[in-house]
Formats: C-alpha cells, structure tokens, sequence
C-alpha cells in the first residue's frame, strides 16, 4: 500500500513539473542553464578536469592537483600566443597604434590576447577576462584587421592534441573580433576571473627588450593560477642576471621560458616550446643570508618606476651592485627563479593606479617560489575590487626572509609610517 502511495506521489509530481514546462518554457531553460551555472562555478577543480577531458596529465604535475587543468590550458594558450609574440618581435613594422591613454599597442598584442581569450573561453566558458587590449580599433581599420588575422590563423601548436585543449584555430575573423571584446569584465571577488597582458612590457617589446605574456586566474579577487611567458629570457633558471638582460634582447636558441604556480602547489619553469609542454623544473627564490648582497630589479622605463626612489632604497639597504633593469613581468619571473632577488617598483606618480594584468601572474609565481608582495606601504595588493589596484600604490617583491626589511627601508625613503 505504502508503495503504491509513493508511486502516485511521483507520478503527480511529474504531471507538475510537465505542466510548468509546457506553460513556462523560458522559465524551465534559464533555470537549467543557471544550474549548469553554478555546477560549473562549485565543481571541485579536479572534478573539472576529470569531467572535460580524458588527456593525460600535465607532465610531473602531481596528480589531482587543483587547478590542473586550469594551469595546463594556460600553460598552453601562452605558449601558443608567443609563438605569435615571436613572429612580430622578429618583423621590422610591428603594426603600432597609440591607444586614447598614449601607450603603444601591436598587432602583436591584439592576436595575442584574441588567442588566449579564445583558449579561456574554449576550456572554461563562464569563465570572465579581464583584458587590456579591445576589438575597438581593428573594427575600424581593415587593414589592421587583416594583419592580425593573418597572424592568428597562423599561430598554431605543432601537436595536435595540444591545440584540441585549446579548442583549435579561431574559425572566423568575427569569432576573433568577440574573442578580443571577451576581456572587458570588470573584474571583482566574486567567481572566476582572468587576468591576461597578452604583451606586457610593449615598450621593451618595440625596442627589442623584454616582455612577457601575462595570463592569471584569480579565485573570488584572489590570484591563484599564474602562467608567464619569457620569449627573450635565458632558458637555464642559473643564469646571471646582468644589467644586459634587458636590452638588445633575442629569442634565439638558448632563450625562451614558460612559468607556472598555482597558489599552495608551487612554481616551475620550463622551455617555450612549439606544440606540447616541456617537463617542468621547480623554481624557488635564493636564500638571501645579506641583504647588501641582493641584485635588485625595476623598469626600464623612468615613468613607470621611480629609479630616484629605487636607488635610495638600494643604498639604504646597503646594495652597491647596480639594478638590472627590464620591462615587463620578467621582472617577477626572474626573482622567483633566484636569478635576482629584489622587485623595487616605486610610483612616479601618486594618481598613477596599477593594472591588475600588470602583477596577478607574477604575485604567484613569487608567492609560490617562497617570496612576498606588497605595495610600496607594505599593504597587501586587492585585485578584487575591478580592472585596476586602486588602494595601492607602488609594488615590492622580495624573499620573505628580507622581506619585511626592505619594507622598512621602503617607508623610510618614501617617509611613511
Ligand atoms: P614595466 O615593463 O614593468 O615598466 O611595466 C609595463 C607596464 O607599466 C605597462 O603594461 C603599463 O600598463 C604600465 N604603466 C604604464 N604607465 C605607468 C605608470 N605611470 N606607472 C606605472 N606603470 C605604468
Ligand atoms: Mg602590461
């Protein structure tokens, strides 16, 4: 009898819920895409990649790690955009456009970061991008476009299992378009956002210097997967670090590197390669036993870091070898690898707000590597409140050990307390 009870009891349920979707059918869909939603967003990250692909792990990357596959489509798309980074660093008209806020931008930039959003977008589609570049211009200017879209459709992984995690070749100049417009989230502490410098450091770009390719996923505004990649950096992580490092840069044979860390499970490096991932070494930052022996690095150029204040620091803290200046986040990536140990990156100018593309890779890496970030105040950097660091000012990076020393001598040349 109990049976039967429960029998009828489903079955008028089901005449319920039959009812509601024949009479609301929107409401039935955009709620089962809400719960696709959200089973997305709370799906424990090994489940994600248990789900979603059959491919074997990433090389020597313990197994279930979190954020495995989040790491490995990074690792992938940065190493596919800088195939295309290298291909204009290595023509003599790099396509530059000045953008409304005066800093150049290449054609470089723009397949990049088309590239990667189109990786993002294919392996985590809910996933929001905070970008710095946009489709505005190539919308308007035909010629640019064409140039790009050569460049994309050419930049392609030689393995194919490689390019299927990333979804494949962007199948229309449109599809290049959206993926480029798919990076003006504004960012926040909810969910998952990413944050992607498809060419930091355009300047040392232009000039035949440093840059890197910057891609970070941040968890609810914290940054917890970071990916750069050093076309132009030594690939051997022993390297000195000379004040050359940062001009007259190549990537011949011998150069090229691709870092990752995901927050609490480390940091590596390994070759730039064209078509799988090469094995990973484990990168730390060196043991600084006297701080008046640690190799400092800042920009190269004067007006995004004040040299005056980095200098006194310098001296202050008792170092007399002379900064090793380079653009981009090499910098991060270089001391969270040993080869230098001190990131000095003094505002110039107080309304100046930092972009969250311009540190969330590198805070990883250097978080991951045994070191810490700050701002220039020693406060903590927040990447979840938009596209910018708006309650800090400056950044410092350093070996924990020397760490709150360096602070020190940061408020004491800036004279505050
Ligand atoms: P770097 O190569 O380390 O000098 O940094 C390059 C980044 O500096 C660029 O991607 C810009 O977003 C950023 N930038 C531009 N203007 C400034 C400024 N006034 N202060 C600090 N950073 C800036
Ligand atoms: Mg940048």
């Amino acid at each position: 009898m109990l049976a039967r009870i429960a029998t009828f009891r489903y079955f008028l349920f089901a005449v319920v819920i039959l009812a509601i979707s024949l009479l609301y059918p929107s409401l039935v869909s955009r709620s089962v895409a809400r719960l696709a939603q959200l089973k997305q967003r709370f799906r424990a990250p090994s489940a994600i990649y248990k789900a979603s692909t059959s491919a074997p792990s990433i090389n020597r990357t313990p197994h279930n790690m979190a954020y495995e596959k989040e790491l490995e489509v990074a690792l992938l798309a940065v190493q596919r955009a800088s195939i295309l980074t290298k291909t204009v660093f290595s023509s003599h008209t790099k396509g530059t456009l000045t953008k409304s806020d005066s800093s150049p931008v290449t054609i470089g930039d723009l397949g990049a970061q088309a590239l990667i959003i189109a990786s993002i977008k294919h392996a985590f589609p809910e996933d929001e991008v905070v970008g710095e570049e946009d489709a505005d211009e190539l919308r308007k200017d035909e010629q640019e476009r064409t140039l790009v879209w050569d460049l994309v459709q050419a930049a392609k992984l030689d393995d194919r299992s490689a390019e299927d995690k990333i979804g494949g070749p962007i199948k229309s100049v449109d599809d290049m378009l959206a993926a480029l417009d798919s990076g003006r989230s504004n960012g926040g502490n909810k969910g998952r956002v990413w944050a992607l410098d498809p060419i930091d450091g355009t300047k040392g770009f232009l000039r035949g210097g440093q840059y890197a390719v910057c891609l970070a996923l941040m968890v609810d505004g914290v940054p917890t997967v970071g990916v750069i990649g050093c076309p132009n950096l030594p690939i051997d992580d022993q390297a000195p670090l000379d004040s050359s490092i940062g001009a007259d840069a190549d990537d011949k044979d011998g150069k090229g590197v691709l870092f990752g860390a995901v927050k609490g499970a480390g940091a590596t490096s390994r070759p730039l390669s064209k078509g799988t991932l090469q094995e990973p070494k484990k990168i730390a930052m060196k043991a600084v036993p006297d701080v008046s022996q640690a190799s400092f690095c800042e920009s190269v150029e004067a007006g995004h870091s004040s040299h005056g204040d980095n200098a006194a620091i310098a001296s202050k803290l008792g170092i007399t070898k002379p900064s090793v200046r380079m653009d981009s986040q090499a910098k991060y990536a270089s001391i969270a690898r040993g080869a230098g140990d001190i990131y000095l990156r003094l505002p110039v100018n107080l309304k100046y707000e930092e972009k969250i593309w311009d540190h969330a890779a590198g805070v990883v890496l250097v978080q991951e590597a045994g070191g810490e970030v700050s701002d220039a105040w020693g406060k903590p950097l927040n990447f979840g409140i938009g596209r910018t660091l708006k309650e800090n000012k400056g950044v410092v990076a350093a070996p924990k050990e020397i760490f709150p020393r360096v602070i020190e001598v940061v408020k004491e040349v800036l004279n505050v307390n």
